[in-house]
């Protein structure tokens, strides 16, 4: 009985007319969706226009990255009073993308996620191998390390509220998508990982699954028993297109 939960990761795109523009059209496409979550994850710049035209409807609005300090001398970043005071019902950590190309480590995972729950905002955690760690046999080594150290200093009572998103590496924007026996084994493992720290919690944790969802493939894998909904990249971008992922859930 856990709620569906998809999102759609703009990664670094759309201005704030392009934003306003993907919210008009999508609007009328999900307004009447009420048995699935449904979060839009935004550049900085564009979330104030998103969460405005967004309020009252059944669109979350969630950042891509957050700082675990209140503030501070940490150029560039933004930290988790600013993004509460925008509204944001969440944010995005530890995307591959934020790993591999900006530093970000589990370590930093570990001190985001308490402090992204204690405001009251709702975390999505990104795990994730890479093809050389699946062909290695390694994915479950990967994937135990990144789970288990991100939520290490998690309270039990707050893990219920994180959302885990298992995004292998190689199926994100490269068309290769996960096969549903691959995605189901994953997101299982993953729960699994949960429920090493509290069984109930991990219950009700939403795994979502991401990479190369799109509307064709969406409704197929969001069946899965231990799929809970997904994230998605270049297919969330257009209205339409993540409009289909979501009737998929
Ligand atoms: P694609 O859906 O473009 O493969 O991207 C997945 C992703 O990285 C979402 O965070």
């Amino acid at each position: 009985s856990r709620t569906p939960f998809v999102a759609g990761n703009w990664k670094m795109h759309k201005t704030i007319a392009e934003a306003e523009a993907f919210v008009s059209g999508l609007l009328p496409l999900v307004g009447a969706v009420d048995d699935v979550q449904v979060g839009v994850c935004v550049p900085f710049p564009a979330i104030q226009a998103v969460v405005e035209s967004t309020r009252g409807s059944a669109v979350q609005v969630y950042a891509q990255n957050v700082h675990w300090a209140e503030q501070g001398a940490y150029t560039g970043e933004v930290s988790i009073p600013m993004l509460d005071e925008l509204e944001v019902a969440g944010v995005v950590i530890g995307h591959s993308e934020r790993r591999q190309y900006f530093g970000e480590t589990d370590a930093d995972l570990s001190k985001k996620l308490p402090a992204i729950l204690a405001a009251g905002l709702e975390p999505i955690l990104c795990v994730g191998e890479t093809e050389a760690q699946r062909d290695g046999g390694e994915m479950e080594q990967v994937l135990r390390g990144q789970v288990e150290e991100a939520i290490a200093d998690v309270d039990a009572a707050d893990l219920a509220r994180i959302t885990i998103a298992y995004e292998p590496i190689w199926a994100i924007g490269t068309g290769k998508v996960a096969t549903p026996d691959q995605a189901q084994e994953a997101c299982a493992f993953v729960r699994s990982l949960v429920a090493g720290r509290d069984a109930g919690a991990a219950e009700q944790v939403r795994i979502q699954y991401g990479g190369s969802v799109k509307p064709d493939n969406a409704a197929e894998l969001l069946a899965l028993p231990d799929v809970d909904g997904a994230l998605v990249g270049g297919a969330a971008l257009e209205p339409q297109s993540f409009a289909g992922i979501v009737e998929g859930a």
